[in-house]
């Protein structure tokens, strides 16, 4: 989440009035940015997690665990607990921040300062965690807990699923059928941004996920528990006139999707062209570790026949008019849009030759006027597309004090259309007055319930961030294939019988991959590293000249596994990869090992060996005494669960189908920093 701006949001009728103006300055101070720092050079990894969590506040009694809404009160307390543990440290010692989220019940957590490429920094990314952890929980209410749960399983059901009650009727910026409007964080951004989109699209969002068909799930399953008679808003009728479907969970505010906790991360390239690099190398990445850290099989008090929460959230903020969407022909707006302004990345952006232009084969709406600018200014046709596609959206939210900026100091502009095109990928420039460098930010992993699982898939990520820049791997595919391979990603039980498409080869050079302490080009023996390398030569031109056979012949199905652990001797696997890279690392015999239960766990989840959280949770649900196999989760069902979730987090209940045996939980360590 950006800055959060105190001031006057306009409602949708006067802000896009001002979208030209939002986006004419956008541009101006993108290229003020650009100016100054498209020749940074030589910048260190720097890199950071982001962690989100639900408060969820249980109810032993009535055997009810519900959202928290106390989030400000939360917020306020922690702040004032991280400044005081600030002031009895020295300057070294930073202490983890707490960021408010879209949801009133959410906490989004990061460490104090970001870690660098020391080995003893990888480390320390669980023990960082553990220890924000425990610092919320402790000064929560003892009857709250703050979970790192993708999805709140009983979000919009009937009954009560918030502390305190809120009446859904009371909805006026989303006008939802299930979620009252205290669910949204009451800062003015989000109840404007939830109602702009619903007045820009012209209706309210609908999202609809294929109900899981159980043995006594209705055939055709009608949702009973919709209000399909409401008549409060004038978008009320929508449910029965066409928008929830049948044989679906219908879903219908942005709650749903933006009320949803994830795992992202950060990384800061050496330079410009090594973002577009990494940004580039990681976009095949998003759907396969989407798959592998899926953790959302409930939605609105119903099994879902899907994992994960991407298409929700996408669908969450889907801020189209019909026109945009292709449903009605083009009249009034600019564009048929392909996405909601959430999804996945349409456009490799890398100037390396790897980067063939048949794999941009996704149609790329452009703002002509902007990208001629940004040629005009001397950028290249890829960056000049990648900004000149993202500025085809409007500002959603303008607030009337910050109409007009110094466009030499500020990227409030920019940052207002960029930081609402939320995509697998970010390529985050600098901001303005600051050191920090060009960064990629990895957005599709859903947040796993234990921080052991959030370490290892953070460690195995940023060690495959430095293993695509030193073995200079291509992974590209046709970006269409990777949107197949988000679609599949989120498939019920996509990690074990799901097929990606995957490149066959992702050397370079057809010189024989080596690993160890040789280098993979020359087998020269190279001294091992003591910390993750950031800058790396430009990757260099084919030994062979530029070998360019169809596209089709490069990629092919594979399974999770093969994806992991290797297919050919021309594809070890993303482990495998890892592995090597970490090879090339001096690293004490402890640390390594600590290193190597990250990746085991990851090796785990892809071979089947360990259950997706999703597949445990839709488990948990299924086993369940009170469960009646119609694909009901019930208040009882949802407490069990969470209680559960809370249990094995502590390390009071095993799930040895879920963790590895050696998992120690919260109780015995709670992290440090
Ligand atoms: P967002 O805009 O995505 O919400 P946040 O500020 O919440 O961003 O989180 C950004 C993450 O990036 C944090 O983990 C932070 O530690 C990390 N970070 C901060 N500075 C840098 C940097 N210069 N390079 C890379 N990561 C950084
Ligand atoms: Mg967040
Ligand atoms: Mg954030
Ligand atoms: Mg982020």
């Amino acid at each position: 989440m950006g800055l959060l701006y105190l001031g006057t949001p306009l409602a949708w009728d006067d802000a896009k009035k001002y979208a030209d103006h939002v986006r004419t300055h956008g541009i101006t101070q993108f290229l003020h940015i650009w100016d100054r720092v498209k020749d940074k050079n030589g910048d260190e990894l720097l890199w950071g997690d982001e962690i989100e969590y639900m408060v969820v506040s249980f109810d032993n009694e009535e055997k009810n665990a519900k959202l928290s809404l106390r989030q400000t009160e939360i917020l306020a307390k922690l702040s004032a607990i991280v400044n005081d543990i600030s002031s009895d440290h020295d300057n070294s010692i930073a202490v983890p921040t707490f960021h408010p989220e879209y949801g009133r019940y959410m906490l989004e957590s990061t460490p104090g300062s970001p870690y660098t490429g020391y080995i003893s920094d990888l480390l320390s990314v669980e023990k960082n965690m553990r220890y924000r952890r425990s610092l919320a929980r402790k000064h929560l209410k003892p009857n709250e807990i703050p979970l790192t749960f993708t999805s709140f399983p009983r979000l919009g059901a009937p009954g009560q699923f918030t502390e305190p009650y809120h009446n859904p009727a009371d909805a006026v910026s989303s006008h939802s059928l299930f979620l009252p409007e205290e669910i949204t964080n009451p800062h003015a951004r989000f109840p404007t941004l939830t109602a702009n989109i619903r007045r820009r699209r012209g209706s309210k969002v609908a999202i609809n996920l294929p109900i899981f068909f159980d043995e006594e799930t209705p055939k055709p399953f009608i949702d009973p528990t919709i209000p399909w008679d409401r008549s409060i808003y004038s978008e009320d009728p929508e449910a029965k006139n066409g928008a929830a479907l049948p044989d679906h969970i219908y879903l219908d505010a942005m709650g749903f999707g933006m009320g949803c906790c994830c795992l992202q991360l950060t990384f800061q390239a050496c330079n410009v062209n090594d973002a577009r690099r990494l940004y580039d190398g990681l976009i095949p990445i998003g759907p396969i570790l989407l798959a592998l850290t899926a953790a959302s099989p409930v939605w609105r008090g119903y099994l879902a026949d899907v994992d994960c929460r991407w298409n929700v959230i996408a669908g969450s903020v889907d801020d189209r008019t019909e026109e945009e969407r292709g449903s009605k022909p083009l009249k009034h707006d600019r564009f048929v849009i392909p996405k909601s302004r959430y999804d996945s990345v349409d456009l490799y952006i890398s100037e390396d030759w790897m980067n063939r232009p048949e794999y941009n084969d996704n149609p790329l709406p452009i703002d002509e006027g902007i990208y001629d600018r940004l040629r005009k200014h001397g950028l290249d046709d890829l960056l000049s597309k990648h900004i000149a596609h993202l500025f085809i959206r409007d500002p959603l939210v303008v607030f009337s004090e910050t109409i007009d900026q110094d466009d030499e100091t500020s990227s409030d502009h920019f940052e207002n259309i960029q930081s609402t095109n939320w995509q697998t990928l970010r390529f985050k420039p600098p901001p303005p007055n600051s050191t920090i460098g060009w960064r990629v930010e990895f957005r599709s992993m859903e947040v796993q319930m234990t921080d052991f699982e959030n370490a290892a898939f953070s460690v195995f990520v940023v060690l495959l961030s430095r293993a695509i820049l030193s073995f200079n791997l291509n992974f590209y595919i046709p970006i269409s294939k990777v949107d197949v391979n988000m679609a599949r990603a989120q498939e019920r039980d996509a990690a074990q019988s799901g097929k990606f498409y995957f490149r066959k080869d992702v050397f370079t050079n057809p010189s024989p991959y080596s690993s160890g302490s040789s280098s993979p080009v020359d087998g020269v023996p190279r001294p091992k590293e003591k910390k993750l390398r950031n800058c790396f030569p430009p990757v260099p031109a084919p030994l062979n000249g530029h070998h360019k056979g169809p596209v089709e012949d490069e990629y092919e199905e594979m399974t999770m596994d093969e994806i992991m652990n290797g297919k050919s001797d021309r594809f070890p696997g993303l482990l495998g990869l890892v592995e090597a890279y970490v090879d090339t690392l001096d690293v004490e015999a402890e640390d390594l090992a600590k290193i190597r239960s990250y990746l085991n766990l990851v090796r785990d989840r892809s071979n089947g060996t360990l259950l997706t959280a999703a597949t445990w949770i839709r488990n948990f649900v299924r086993s369940h005494p009170a469960y009646a196999k119609n694909s009901v989760v019930s208040q009882e069902i949802n407490y069990d669960l969470l209680v559960a979730v809370d249990e094995i987090e502590r390390g009071a209940r095993s799930a040895s189908d879920l963790l590895p045996k050696d998992y120690t939980g919260g109780n015995k360590d709670q992290g440090s920093i």
